[in-house]
């Protein structure tokens, strides 16, 4: 890559970490996005209703296409102070780019936007296809809900998912669920608790049963973990009362080929089964249902049950990636995801061909001193280049 190049994927990554962007306040960085990607020879940017942001180049020859997916969303920055360098200046120090999101990941949005723009450049785009290059909201509470609209108006052939990965390429990754399970009492004075029922001493007892379940697992993806992450009780305070509710939130981890069905199926046995040994125990199990709001001013909603997903190493698209990546002089190894990313929707979902691919080491994203290495943001650059030409035939 020459070095106007490297200064372009460079420069756009410092604009888009510089637009602060929670996620539902992504507006800043598409408006940033927009307009390089129509200063960069994109035939067409377009803005769907979750404020999604995609642009589009068309070969002159038909085709199958790709679909980069990168999110603009970022986790916030909680303690700012102890930031080395400030957070959304996106300051170049010893060869890396510090700030929230270099490495998840506007580094890898970046870079798709700049690979897609030379490609359509040096094939003065008599290439056979289409490149879609996607900067998604709502990710890191959310992940593949808005990419469902993505997917719905493009129907990708490949998608290729930015997430860090050292340049690896992933082929699957484990699924999430948010699975809430309620008890239902009785309130009353906390001096006669007999008159009541107490729904956290119902939910102690359910707690210690569901920790008895084995979990199921996959041979490559590991165990489908359920795991308490939190615990709520109401009233609360409870000035002198009997608790009337209690609510636990377990984390699930999916392996390929779970459903909604097969997942909360053991946990409501074992209710079934409690709730005939004690008849006031009144519990239900359900996913837990997300809402937000986005900066379109939409509502994005659903339930948090996001699937797992696992391709094959000889399948015929990836060994295509993998070879043209080894000609570029990339040794990539081809693993999986150790976390959840859009590709939940993509391939879990909609079953379409994808894998992960980008810059940085994954262990960066969400922390304190964010950074992305240039040499890996001008080097996935190349290797998404390496995409087009392999899967643009
Ligand atoms: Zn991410």
């Amino acid at each position: 890559m020459d070095k106007e190049r490297e200064e372009q994927v460079i420069s756009l990554c410092q604009k888009l970490v510089q637009q602060k962007s929670y996620s539902g306040e992504e507006s800043g960085v598409v408006s940033v996005l927009s307009e390089n990607m129509k200063q960069m020879g994109f035939d067409e940017v377009t803005v769907d209703k979750y404020g999604n942001i995609i642009g589009c180049i068309k070969g002159k020859r038909p085709g199958k296409k790709i679909l980069f997916d990168g999110h603009i969303d970022t986790v916030p920055v909680t303690e700012e102070t102890e930031w080395t360098y400030p957070p959304f200046a996106a300051e170049i120090h010893d060869g890396k780019i510090y700030g929230r999101g270099t490495s998840d990941m506007k580094g890898a949005v970046a870079a798709m936007t700049c690979a897609a723009s030379s490609y359509a450049k040096d094939t003065d785009k008599d290439f056979a296809g289409e490149i879609y290059v996607a900067g998604v909201v709502h990710e890191e509470c959310f992940e593949g809900v808005a990419a469902r609209e993505i997917s719905k108006n493009v129907r990708p052939d490949y998608v290729v998912i930015g997430e860090a990965s050292e340049l690896n390429l992933k082929i699957g990754q484990r699924g999430r669920a948010e699975i809430v399970v309620e008890t239902f009492g009785k309130p009353c004075h906390s001096a006669n608790p007999e008159k009541g029922i107490n729904a956290v001493y119902k939910m102690a007892k359910v707690i210690e049963v569901i920790r008895t379940l084995t979990p199921t697992h996959h041979p490559v993806l590991g165990d489908g973990i359920l795991e308490l992450t939190d615990i709520k009780s109401a009233p609360y305070p409870g000035a002198s009362v009997v608790p009337e509710y209690c609510r636990a939130t377990y984390d699930r981890r999916l392996l390929v080929g779970e459903t909604k069905e097969s997942v909360l199926a053991p946990i409501n046995e074992l209710l079934e089964k409690l709730m005939a040994e004690d008849p006031q125990l009144k519990v239900k199990a359900s996913y837990a249902l997300g809402k937000e709001k986005c900066h379109t001013g939409n509502e994005i909603e659903g339930e948090r049950f996001f699937p797992g997903w696992l391709y094959d190493k000889d399948d015929e698209f990836v060994q295509d990636v993998y070879k043209k990546l080894q000609e570029k002089g990339f040794t990539p190894e081809i693993t999986q995801y150790n976390f959840c990313t859009n590709g939940s929707h993509y391939a879990g979902e909609a079953g379409i061909k994808t894998f992960g691919l980008g810059p940085s080491k994954e262990n960066l994203a969400h922390t304190l001193n964010e950074y992305v290495e240039l040499d890996q943001l001008t080097k996935v650059t190349e290797c998404y280049y390496g995409v087009m030409e392999a899967l643009l035939k």
